[in-house]
């Protein structure tokens, strides 16, 4: 019941509309009884600031940000926490008394997607496709979650340099050692392949429509103690998946890296754990 007490949260981005959010942060405040509401407003870069304003002086709870927001919303916070310092993205925002602090969630939730596999990254070694948003978060969590040594493996394009600055900060203030590799060169995904744990697509090669893609193009590369997971959930089991399955390895999808980064949102506006397990089954199959 929406009253004069109800507390706004929402999802600040563009385009909105085909998110799952709304559905999972209403049915877990209907779930658990808590007088809040999400809803989603399709604001880009360029109307940012006006729209931060004004869930501050509306005394907005929090919110989330998307594409293209992240790295923006990073610039307007009051504060931010350790990962989002590293990561220069926040997906979301918590509004105490008009102190708004950024966090961001997407590491967190995919560690604890990890977590749900029987995977933990501590003292492990992981192999990383991709420099962009996802995979800097993941860097970043992985990093101070304990991770013993990170080759990311990108693209000498856009997010080149960005990259190149994550691999520094993350070798001076984690105890991570990272390298950071170009894609083309092989050899060396081959020979880090082979001594790592995990390896982890943050790149959206694989995702639909583009379902033939894959960037492990010789299934060799693959050994069966390596967890293979895609942080891409449509579909649920990507070429890289599947081909890591018939390799003999452990995998895992981006499904639950969602639903987590949800969770650790909903826990920070209201001080509750989201109902995972029935979210779960309502949203998540
Ligand atoms: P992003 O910031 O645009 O980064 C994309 C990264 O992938 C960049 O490093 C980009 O490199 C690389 N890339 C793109 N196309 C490539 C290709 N053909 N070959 C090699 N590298 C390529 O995007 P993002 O927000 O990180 O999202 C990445 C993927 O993760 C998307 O599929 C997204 O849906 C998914 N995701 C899932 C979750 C979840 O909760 N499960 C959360 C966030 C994102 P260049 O600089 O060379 O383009």
């Amino acid at each position: 019941m929406i009253n004069g007490h109800t507390q706004l949260t929402g999802l600040l981005g563009s385009p909105v509309s085909h998110s799952i959010s709304p559905l999972m942060h209403n049915e877990a405040f209907r779930l658990l009884d808590l007088n809040y509401v999400y809803l989603c407003f399709d604001v880009g870069t360029k109307g940012l600031k006006t729209a931060i304003d004004g869930l501050k002086t509306l005394g907005a709870r929090g919110f989330n940000c998307t594409m293209p927001d992240k790295n923006l919303m990073c610039e307007l916070a009051d504060r931010l926490s350790p990962a989002t310092k590293l990561t220069g993205a926040v997906n979301t925002v918590v509004n105490d008394n008009g102190i708004l602090t950024g966090h961001n969630t997407d590491g967190i939730g995919y560690i604890r997607s990890l977590a749900d596999s029987g995977f933990s990254v501590t003292g492990k070694r992981m192999v990383l496709l991709g420099a962009g948003g996802a995979a800097t978060a993941i860097a970043a969590q992985a990093s101070l979650d304990g991770l013993k040594e990170l080759s990311i493996f990108s693209r000498k394009s856009k997010f080149w340099d960005r990259a190149v600055h994550l691999a520094d900060t993350l070798n001076s203030q984690t105890a991570c050692h990272v390298s950071l590799y170009e894609l083309s060169d092989v050899s060396s995904l081959r020979s880090r392949l082979a001594e790592s744990d995990i390896l982890t697509n943050a790149t959206p090669v694989g995702m639909a429509p583009d379902t033939n893609h894959c960037l492990i193009t010789d299934p060799s590369m693959l050994h069966p103690s390596l967890m293979v997971s895609d942080i891409i959930y449509n579909p649920r089991e990507t070429l890289l998946l599947k081909t890591a399955k018939e390799a003999g390895c452990k995998t895992c999808n981006g499904l639950y890296m969602l639903l987590y980064q949800g969770a650790e949102a909903f826990k920070i506006w209201t001080g509750k754990d989201m109902p995972v397990k029935e979210i779960k089954k309502l949203y998540f199959q």
